[in-house]
C-alpha cells in the first residue's frame, strides 16, 4: 500500500518523550516524507496542508513500542508449555517444537508475531535468535512486507550446552559454528540496511554453555568489523552464574568483560542473576538489558534488579520474549507489569513509574536497537514511527492522567493506528500490510502439523470429553 506523503496527525494528546517529556494536551504532529517535521498544538498547525488528516481526539498519540527481546518463532508455539519446570519448558517443549520447524513454518510464526506486535502497537523489535532451519530469508522478507522496522539476530553456537547442563540441546537446535558464521555473513550483506534503512542483521549469540571463549571472541570481533550489534541472554538462570564460577573463576560480566561482549552494542536479555559489580559494570559500559517482566515470572527466573539498574545509568528496555513464556507480543501489557512487579519486590509503590516504563518501551528500545538518532521521540526530523491509542473506551473512563491510564488501565487492542516510516501500518484497528484473516488460518494449520511432527502433545489438565 502507498502511504499518504504528507500527514497530519490533529486533536490528540501528544506524548512527545522529548528531552523534557513534553505533552500537548491538543496536539498535532505534520510528516512529509516519513519524518516528522512539526509537532505543536493543533491550532499552531492549523494552517499545515497534508494529503491525509488523521483525526486523535481522545487518543494518546506517542512513538511506537520497542520490543527489544522477541522470539518470532514461538508465535507458532504459544501456549505450549504452560505451567512446567524450565528444564521441561526447554527439553520437552520448545526444543522439540522449534526443533522441528520446516522454513514455512518460519515464515508462518514471523507473521502471526508480527500482526500481533503490530496490532498492539510496536513498531521496532530486536528478534534474538534465528535458526537457519526457520528460513533466514523469507523471514526478512516478511518484514520487509509487513512493514515493521526489526534487528533480525541470526544463532551463532559451537556447543551443545545450555548453562552449566552439557550436551543438553535438542539435535534439531543444533547448528555448526562455521555454518552459522557463514549465513550470518551472507544475511549481513544481503539484507543489514535493506527495506528503506529498516532492517538490521545482527549476531545472536545463543546462550553461555552453547558458545566457546574462542568463538564468543570470534563474533565480537566479527560484529565490530562490520559495524553491527550482538544480543545474548544472560543471568536469565542461576545456573549462568555457575557455569561461569566453575569454567572461568569469574562473575557473570567480569566473563562477559573479558570475552569483549560488554559496550553499547550488547543488549542481554533478562540479565536477572546479576551482583552488584555486574550492575556497575553493565553501567560504565552502558551495555544494554532487556527486562522481560511476564516471562521472568512466567519461568520462575527471578526478579531483574530494574530500579538499581535505572539509579546506576544501566540502559534498561523492554521485551516481550516469546509464545511459550509470555504468552503474547503485547507491549502495553508488559508496561504494565514493569511498573507493577518492582513495587513489590521492593516494597516501595515509588519504583518504577509509568513515565519509566514508557521511557524504557521507546527512548531505551531506541538506545538498545542503536536507532536513538532516529526513532523513540516525537520530534522535528525523526522518523514517523507513530502510534495512535483510543483511549474513547469503558476500561480507560475516566481519562485523568493518559500516561499512568495507559500502563496501569491499557491493553494492546487499545491502539488504533500505526505507521512506521510515515507507512500506515494499521488503521482503524484494520491491519493494512498483513491480512489477518489469512495470518491466523495459516497459524492454526501450521501449528497442528508441527504438534503432530515434533509428537508434542498438549492435554488440559481437567479431564476433557
Ligand atoms: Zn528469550
Amino acid at each position: 500500500m502507498k502511504s499518504a506523503k504528507s500527514i497530519l496527525i490533529k486533536n490528540g494528546y501528544v506524548l512527545t518523550l522529548n528531552r523534557t517529556r513534553r505533552i500537548i494536551a491538543d496536539g498535532a504532529v505534520h510528516i512529509e516524507d516519513g519524518r516528522i517535521i512539526s509537532v505543536g498544538n493543533t491550532e499552531e498547525l492549523r494552517s499545515t496542508k497534508a494529503e491525509l488528516i488523521l483525526d486523535a481526539k481522545h487518543m494518546i498519540v506517542m512513538p511506537g513500542l520497542i520490543d527489544t527481546h522477541v522470539h518470532l518463532a514461538q508465535a507458532l508455539i504459544r501456549g505450549c508449555a504452560d505451567d512446567v519446570s524450565l528444564v521441561d519448558w526447554l527439553k520437552s517443549y520448545v526444543w522439540v517444537l522449534q526443533g522441528n520447524f520446516t522454513g514455512d513454518d518460519g515464515r508462518v510464526s514471523a507473521e502471526l508475531c508480527m500482526a500481533e506486535m503490530i496490532r498492539t502497537g510496536t513498531t521496532s523489535f530486536l528478534e534474538c535468535m534465528i535458526h537457519t532451519r526457520y528460513g533466514f530469508d523469507n523471514i526478512a522478507k516478511s518484514v520487509e512486507e509487513a512493514g515493521m522496522r526489526a534487528a533480525l539476530s541470526k544463532i551463532v553456537m559451537d556447543s551443545t550446552g545450555y548453562a552449566d547442563s552439557d550436551d543438553i540441546m535438542y539435535p534439531g537446535m543444533i547448528e555448526d559454528r562455521d555454518a552459522c558464521l557463514e549465513e550470518t555473513d551472507r544475511m549481513h550483506s544481503k539484507w543489514h540496511g535493506k527495506a528503506d534503512g529498516r532492517l538490521q542483521v545482527w549476531y545472536g549469540l545463543r546462550s553461555l554453555g552453547a558458545v566457546t571463549p574462542d568463538l564468543f571472541k570470534e563474533v565480537v570481533r566479527l560484529s565490530r568489523e562490520k559495524n553491527t550489534r550482538m544480543t545474548m541472554h544472560l543471568g536469565e538462570v542461576v545456573d549462568d552464574v555457575r557455569f561461569v564460577r566453575d569454567n572461568f573463576e569469574m562473575g557473570l560480566t567480569e566473563f562477559a568483560q573479558e570475552m569483549g561482549l560488554l559496550g553499547p552494542d550488547m543488549v542481554f536479555a533478562h540479565g536477572i542473576h546479576l551482583d552488584d559489580a555486574d550492575l556497575n559494570r553493565l553501567a560504565v559500559t552502558q551495555s544494554n538489558i532487556s527486562h522481560c517482566p511476564a516471562s521472568n515470572m512466567k519461568l520462575a527466573s527471578g526478579f531483574a534488579r530494574v530500579p538499581e539498574m535505572l539509579g546506576l545509568g544501566v540502559p534498561v528496555s523492554l521485551g516481550c520474549d516469546g509464545g511459550p513464556s509470555n504468552n503474547t507480543y503485547d507491549m502495553i501489557r508488559e508496561l504494565r507489569l514493569a511498573a507493577l512487579i518492582h513495587k513489590a519486590k521492593a516494597d516501595d509503590p515509588l519504583v518504577v513509574t509509568a513515565e519509566q516504563a514508557i521511557e524504557m518501551a521507546t527512548l531505551g528500545g531506541a538506545k538498545a536497537m542503536g536507532i536513538a538518532e532516529t526513532v523513540g521521540s516525537l520530534e522535528p526530523g525523526k522518523l514517523a514511527d507513530i502510534i495512535l491509542v483510543d483511549m474513547n473506551d469503558l476500561g480507560l473512563t475516566p481519562n485523568v492522567n493518559p500516561v499512568s491510564n495507559l500502563v496501569y488501565s491499557g491493553s494492546g487492542h487499545a491502539v488504533d493506528t500505526v505507521m512506521v516510516n510515515g507507512r500506515l501500518l494499521m488503521q482503524d484497528k484494520k491491519l493494512l500490510t498483513l491480512d489477518e484473516e489469512s495470518v491466523i488460518q495459516r497459524a492454526r494449520e501450521r501449528n497442528q502439523a508441527l504438534m503432530e511432527r515434533a509428537d508434542v502433545k498438549i492435554t488440559p489438565k481437567w479431564p476433557l470429553e
